[in-house]
């Protein structure tokens, strides 16, 4: 049986950041991928945007680690050559009923540590982005969009430069616990590895894998419920220089408006709790979300829309739940030592992946 330093389960962009940090030519790395390639899942099917920290209670690690990751994120896709552009966002209030709620999200988003915001009136917002239906409006001049692709691949490329082996097609399917590390059995014909260090960065799967190291997942408040997210696309071209959004609602941040690379404007993503990985979207939602839009973007005609992709938050949240944080634990407490759970990865995963791939180093090294 093989055996290596540090085995990676998943390669979205958490597991590919992770790999790139921790491979180096005196430490082997293995990531185990059950797709054919890297970021199949959740990493390429999200709204791109590297956000500004603007929704996290102050101290969290969501918040920490947006506020982190975002930083090295402009930082290395500078160095990289990496497509990301610093747009801002505008966080609407539609009409003055909604101020108080603008307000308190400026006033949570400043204890968290967000940088340049400004209460922007009606007139100021439509002067940034004309044809908007607002009373007021939160200016948040870090947030921008970027191309995961080239950031995925990109770790990628950086992670086998320093020797990583990615293994794809090799779901981990059973693990077991022996004195000289954890045997890992993955792959259609069982093959099997030995690591004392194993990175559980599994997405939607993650609290799955987990339970195959041993750890009661309801006793330890470690499930997933999965939150649908489906986008429509503009059909004709819209001149939008700045994300947009609504006030956030309380499983997602509202339908908002966002621009791509090329210039054509997504909508999305609502939200609605799901028992499978059905990506598929309902041409019939396109009512419901031209209703949402257009409370702000009034100048939107529901024959614009079409159906575009769909992702899925891995939430350790239910329907009724309030907050909860990303999990970064190493799981010596339960007898598990070097067995790193990254679970509940849900927005702002994107943004904080290069800052979740330093904790996990902490922990791992
Ligand atoms: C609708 C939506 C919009 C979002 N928008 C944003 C945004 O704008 N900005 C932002 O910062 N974040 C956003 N996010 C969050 C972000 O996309 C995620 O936090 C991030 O992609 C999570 O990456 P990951 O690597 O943890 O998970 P994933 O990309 O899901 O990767 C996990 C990998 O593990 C693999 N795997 C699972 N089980 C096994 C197994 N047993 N064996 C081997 N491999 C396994 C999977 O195949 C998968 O490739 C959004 C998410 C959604 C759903």
């Amino acid at each position: 049986m093989e055996r290596v330093d540090i085995a990676v389960v998943g390669a979205g962009v958490v597991g590919l950041a992770a790999a790139a940090r921790l491979a180096r030519p005196d430490r082997s790395v293995v990531v185990l991928e059950s797709h054919a390639r890297h970021g199949v899942e959740t990493s390429s099917r999200n709204s791109e945007v590297i956000h500004a920290g603007l929704y996290y209670p102050p101290g969290s690690l969501k918040s920490l680690l947006c506020h982190e990751g975002r930083r090295r994120l402009y930082a290395l896709a500078g160095e990289a050559g990496i497509f990301v552009r610093k747009t801002g966002k505008l966080v609407v209030a539609a009409d003055p009923s909604e101020e108080p709620a603008l307000e308190r999200l400026r006033r949570g988003a400043e204890a968290a540590g967000a940088e340049g915001l400004r209460l922007l009136d009606g007139a100021e917002t439509r002067r940034l982005v004309p044809g908007l239906r607002a009373a007021a409006a939160l200016w948040s001049p870090e947030t921008g969009i970027l191309d995961s692709e080239e950031l995925m691949r990109h770790l990628l490329g950086k992670a086998t430069d320093a020797g990583a082996i990615f293994l794809f097609g090799s779901p981990l399917t059973a693990v077991e616990r022996r004195p000289e590390g954890w045997v890992l059995t993955f792959g259609p014909s069982g093959e099997r590895l030995c690591a004392p260090v194993v990175v559980n960065a599994a997405g939607l799967h993650s609290d799955r894998v987990a339970e195959l190291a041993g750890i009661g997942i309801d006793e330890a408040s470690y499930r997933l419920h999965w939150c649908k997210g489906c986008y429509f696309r503009c059909r004709r071209p819209i001149p939008l220089p700045h994300l947009v959004y609504p006030v956030p609602e309380a499983h997602g941040l509202g339908v908002h408006l966002t621009p791509d690379r090329e210039g054509r404007v997504r909508l999305g993503p609502d939200s609605a709790f799901v028992h499978s990985l059905d990506y598929d979207v309902d041409p019939a939602l396109r009512a419901s979300f031209h209703a949402a839009a257009s409370r702000y973007w009034p100048g939107l005609a529901p024959e614009d829309l079409d159906p575009d992709t769909a992702g899925i938050r891995p939430k350790l949240s239910g329907p009724e739940g309030g907050f909860r944080d990303f999990v970064i634990a190493e799981e010596s407490a339960r007898g598990l030592p070097g067995w790193i759970n990254l679970i509940g990865i849900e927005s702002p995963g994107l943004t904080a992946a290069l800052a979740i791939a330093e904790r996990v180093a902490a922990l791992a090294c």
